[in-house]
């Protein structure tokens, strides 16, 4: 595996591989790497891409210095995990290889409610941040496909924005949630839970479901409160949300016929965590 500094360099090197008429799949992540990563990259290496992961932690998507501050950084065993898998370039840049004119001024990008809502709201400019650091790196690599994970499923669909606004070329892929046997979602973050804080965030995997199998019988409101209370009474310290949305907009959802989305924010100790579950009405 290339392991690459610089964005001119990288420039070339996907030039090389136009070239000779390989198409690329890009992996964009902000490293501490486990399975879910590792699974976006084996799609992109099943479709015979050369494969492209980037490890960034950028610090613009931060809106708490602490939670940048403490992200977790794992870089040899990340490179080990790569190689295993079989990528083929890992771009490892610098803060000032992505903003060489700092990370004031960055443009602004007009995500309509998106912003507004869930993850939009309790995370303020993280998804601009989320924006001005795809959109460097979707000019750097200029995929032919962006791999990203339904774990962030909010994520998704503002990137999905993006790429409309710059009329970006590049195709998403949105691969499924690879979850520990508990069901607790894979997450960089847990490498921050003790033993018994990881038992404890499997709660939100039984939420999830039982919201899932209960969502034609009981109403709404009563499973989001029953979901709520269940986290609270299970070592969660504080629930940001739980709601069932619709998959299209985010907003709640009513009673009638759509496909839904259930999507929790919740917090152990001070660590917070994120899933979701699709549900097809
Ligand atoms: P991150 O390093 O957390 O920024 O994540 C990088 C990419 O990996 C994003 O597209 C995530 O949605 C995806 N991802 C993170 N966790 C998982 C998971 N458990 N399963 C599948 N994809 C994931």
């Amino acid at each position: 595996m290339k392991v690459i500094k610089y964005a001119g360099d990288l420039r070339n090197l996907v030039s090389n591989f136009q070239f000779m008429g390989m198409q690329t799949g890009f992996v964009p992540t902000m490293g501490a790497l486990h399975e879910g990563h590792i699974s976006l990259l084996k799609m992109a290496k099943m479709q015979n891409l050369s494969t492209i992961c980037c490890i960034f932690v950028n610090p613009t998507q931060f809106n708490d210095q602490k939670d940048f501050d403490n992200y977790p950084i794992t870089i040899s065993n990340d490179i080990l995990l790569l190689e295993q898998a079989g990528c083929d370039v890992l771009f490892l840049p610098q803060i000032a290889e992505i903003y060489p004119h700092g990370t004031r001024n960055l443009p602004h990008y007009d995500l309509g409610e998106l912003e507004q809502v869930l993850e939009g709201a309790f995370r303020p400019g993280h998804y601009q941040g989320v924006c001005q650091v795809v959109h460097r790196l979707l000019n750097i690599v200029s995929p032919d496909f962006l791999f990203l994970g339904q774990k962030d499923f909010q994520q998704c669909m503002v990137i999905q924005r993006l790429i409309k606004l710059l009329d970006s070329p590049a195709q998403v892929v949105i691969a499924p949630t690879c979850r520990e046997r508990s069901g607790l979602a894979m997450s960089s973050r847990n490498q921050r839970l003790s033993e018994e804080e990881r038992k404890k965030a499997a709660a939100i995997f039984k939420v999830l479901e039982c919201i899932r199998q209960n969502i034609g019988i009981i109403p709404f409101d009563r499973l989001i409160n029953e979901a709520t209370s269940y986290l609270l009474f299970n070592g969660f310290s504080k629930v940001d949300y739980v709601i069932i949305a619709d998959a299209q907009s985010l907003q709640p959802a009513d009673s009638g016929g759509q496909n839904v989305v259930a999507l929790v924010a919740a917090f152990i100790g001070n660590v917070r965590l994120i899933d979701n579950m699709v549900i097809r009405l």
